[in-house]
């Protein structure tokens, strides 16, 4: 069996990387190693990607203003209402701050956003100096909702707090409090979908899919949502977790809480989409809806392969790598390149759990490189040794492909095409056909010989 080729890696980084016929499998769910520039966000990022879709909330970064700014309008998220979350508010912490605490300002910088936006909603993170100096971020944040009678959300985040999923457990955490700020009301027979942030405005995409099989949506969370959508989400009958990476806590606790059950699915390419249209339907016990997506994902996946063929011909037997923030997502993918002749030669994630690696090595072609938390040495070094021709990620890897003279899709928060659904299956094929068979990269590569 061929042997994963291990020279230049750091001793404490080869456990999380494997080849996917190993046996032994790969460590995740930890922390990242000290001083291997991991591609993972901080706590604070974690919580703030999943909190700042909702769209009429404040958010009130306590730290220095680098943390706002790393952070600020960081999604694709689109709205159908106000555009209060693509702004960020930061205390700008300074010297002085961090020697005589920075309770002050954080309390100014809310009596002012009260004064001038007469916000419903604002949530306050406590950023990695907040951390270290010890301000009483909760009481200030509690003192805030008595006098104005709002909502006021601590999410005490400091950066070195833990990794990426810390922040998501957070987040969710916020969510939950803010669920209970709502008078209990009556169950629906809807759905909340947790874990899809409305990227170039796929959850309408999703939505209206949905609709065409009848199923209502109590509360979306948190792409395109409102304070008071949110609010509602504990009356759904079922949850549908699309990043099970940053919402996989939230169904659990919304289950504990509230007794709705959940079910993870993915609308990432045909298979996927077609299996989450036909599970939500048997999962709500509804006949009409189950006939209903039977008929709707049958024309759809019909028509939709009908429209790749012209690509599975420009595509066949080219190589991806894929580094992306979840599993589910990861899973997916090796999927929707399948469909497309295309084979996975490496696969991350920032924050995979354990079953969904084990998905992942079953799932992918023999000697595949599955690696968790990995850095960029790692990256490229792996890209080269495999000769894939096309890497899917994010922000933060789209220079290392272009260093490595390699295609590349953004699958992540930038993206500006919508990727799920049907209609995303098309969209991505699109995008992955022009990258890939794009001249500039030869042309790169004859360069780089010479
Ligand atoms: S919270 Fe800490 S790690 Fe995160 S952006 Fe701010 S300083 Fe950096």
């Amino acid at each position: 069996m061929k042997q994963l080729e291990t020279t230049g890696l750091l001793d404490e980084r080869q456990k999380f990387i494997c080849l996917s016929g190993d046996k032994a499998g790969l460590k995740c769910e930890s922390d990242s190693v000290a001083g291997a520039i991991s591609q993972r966000a901080c706590v604070y990022c974690g919580a703030r990607v999943v909190l700042n879709p909702i769209t009429d909330a404040y958010h009130i970064i306590h730290g220095p203003i680098g943390c706002a700014s790393y952070t600020w309008d960081l999604r694709g998220s689109l709205t159908s209402g106000v555009e209060t979350y693509r702004n960020a508010f930061s205390t700008d912490l300074q010297e002085k701050d961090v020697i005589f605490g920075g309770g002050k300002k954080l309390t100014g910088a809310i009596d002012e956003i009260v004064l001038k936006f007469h916000p419903k909603l604002i949530f306050v993170y406590a950023t990695c100096i907040v951390g270290v100096i010890g301000d009483d971020v909760e009481s200030i944040c509690k003192a805030a909702e008595k006098k104005y009678g709002i909502i006021v959300i601590p999410v005490k985040s400091p950066g070195f707090s833990g990794n990426k999923s810390t922040g998501y457990r957070l987040a969710c955490d916020a969510l939950l409090e803010l669920m209970s700020c709502a008078r209990p009301a009556e169950k629906s027979i809807g759905i909340n979908i947790l874990g899809d942030f409305n990227l170039s405005g796929e959850m309408w995409i999703i939505s209206e899919y949905l609709k065409k099989i009848g199923v209502n949506i109590v509360s979306r969370i948190t792409g395109d949502s409102t304070c008071d959508e949110i609010m509602k989400a504990p009356t759904a009958a079922l949850n549908i977790v699309q990043c099970a990476g940053s919402m996989g806590y939230l169904a659990n606790r919304m289950e504990e809480i509230y007794g709705i059950p959940f079910i993870k699915v993915s609308f990432f390419g045909i298979e996927d989409t077609t299996n989450s249209l036909l599970r939500i339907a048997y999962a709500l016990h509804d006949g009409k809806a189950v006939e209903k997506a039977k008929n709707f994902t049958d024309k759809k996946s019909k028509e939709t392969a009908s429209l790749l063929e012209p690509y599975k011909r420009l595509l066949h037997d080219r190589k991806a790598a894929i580094y992306v923030g979840g599993g589910y997502k990861a899973i997916s993918l090796i999927r929707q390149f399948r469909e497309l002749g295309i084979r996975s030669v490496m696969v991350g994630t920032q924050t995979g759990k354990k079953d969904e690696y084990e998905v992942i090595r079953e799932l992918a072609d023999p000697g595949t490189v599955v690696l968790d938390d990995a850095n960029p040495a790692e990256l490229e070094k792996f890209m080269r040794q495999t000769g894939a021709d096309i890497l899917v990620g994010g922000v933060k890897e789209r220079p290392l492909a272009y260093k490595l003279a390699v295609a590349f899709c953004d699958h992540n928060h930038e993206r500006k095409q919508p990727l799920a659904g049907y209609d995303g299956a098309v969209n991505f094929a699109k995008e992955i056909n022009m990258t890939i068979n794009s001249p500039v990269w030869k042309l790169l590569k004859e360069e780089a010989a010479v």
